[in-house]
């Protein structure tokens, strides 16, 4: 069974955290002279809360889980870094991923020398599970789920996220960043029942908060007193805890612009089906899509020479002459229409 403790780095282990200059108050005061701040008022002469409570207070809301679950982070690149350093001993440890994936994975792993094993999905975009759990070894310590994938746009089935996770004694962190497209088949339920599913979530997607960087770590307590101390103190500063304070609190406005995108994906992608150089349209439950184009090269230029800048996925397995294309403004959304209509087939 699944025991933390078996599978964290030694050091990691006996690392003792720093304690921030208002670990030890709470209480009113009026003067604060323990942390070698600035003391005039610009509104970011003072250190950010470690803890981020004020995000996490309304995340937990939002997510329906506690907060003593979450954990947040300078984007989900840094959670995924984090993950790597706890549990992935340099030049020893593996990890398990998914192409057709999102590539921080691996370029995560290169940076912290740690092998990457590759189970590439099925054409149809499906998992191999039997392909993924042979893949285990002892040196395995965690296996990325991307759910809804980037670039594929879809959803791993909830019942192969609980069969990994039941027959793996290390983490399995589903990347649920494009989630709030298709909040159905999120599996943060599951962090009780299975304490080495370990959720990650971001606000930079639906959320609309990209240049602010935070990303949602969402899993057991045990695995975030961890994160909690091998983080940076101050590691959300307090600009974009700010903003992200502000902007977790107008959850209608949220709603507004998550159902234009969604009605913006159905259209587009009945649209360009209409168009002779599409050869095809993946579903998505995500708010981008995967495209495949006869020239696929001719008309990657033709875009750019538009002023269009997508991104060019046909080097990834299954993916030759694919293009993911994020939704845009419907005003976007038709501009790009009305440039691959009036492409002239070579
Ligand atoms: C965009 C994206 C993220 C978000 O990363 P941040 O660092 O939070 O902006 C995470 N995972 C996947 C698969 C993504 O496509």
């Amino acid at each position: 069974m699944f025991d933390l403790n078996s599978i964290l780095r030694e050091n990691i282990r006996r690392v003792k955290p720093y304690s921030s200059a208002r670990d030890d108050f709470s209480g009113e005061a009026s003067v604060w002279i323990d942390a070698n701040e600035n003391p005039f008022n610009t509104g970011i002469n003072r250190y950010p809360d470690p803890h981020q409570q004020e995000v996490k207070r309304l995340l937990a809301q939002i997510k329906g889980v506690d907060i003593e679950n979450l954990f947040i982070g300078n984007g989900s690149d840094e959670i995924i870094d984090l993950l790597y350093r706890i549990v992935c001993e340099p030049s020893k440890s593996n990890a398990i991923i998914l192409p057709p994936t999102y590539g921080m994975y691996a370029v995560s792993a290169d940076i912290n020398d740690v092998v990457v094993k590759k189970v590439y999905l099925n054409e149809d975009f499906s998992p191999n599970v039997e392909a993924i759990l042979n893949a285990i070894d002892k040196e395995t310590r965690i296996i990325f789920i991307c759910s809804p994938n980037n670039p594929t746009g879809s959803i791993i089935p909830q019942d192969v996220i609980e069969k990994i996770a039941a027959s793996f004694d290390g983490l399995v962190v589903v990347d649920e960043a494009y989630i709030d497209f298709a909040p159905e088949a999120t599996v943060v339920g599951l962090i009780d029942r299975y304490p080495n599913i370990y959720v990650m979530q971001t606000l930079s997607k639906a959320w609309g908060m990209a240049g602010a960087r935070l990303g949602i770590g969402i899993g057991s307590t045990a695995i975030q007193s961890v994160m909690a101390k091998v983080k940076a103190p101050y590691n959300v500063n307090i600009l974009s805890q700010q903003v992200a304070v502000n902007t977790l609190g107008d959850v209608e406005g949220f709603r507004l612009k998550l159902q234009t995108i969604l009605e913006e994906r159905e259209w587009l992608q009945k649209e360009l089906s209409t168009i002779d150089v599409v050869q095809k349209v993946y579903p998505s439950d995500a708010n981008f899509l995967l495209v495949r184009f006869i020239d696929f090269h001719s008309v990657f230029r033709y875009l750019v020479d538009n002023g269009i800048v997508a991104r060019d996925r046909s080097k990834e397995k299954w993916c030759e002459g694919c293009i993911r294309l994020t939704i845009g403004t419907p005003d976007e959304n038709l501009f790009l229409l009305e440039t691959l209509r009036t492409y002239k087939m070579q």
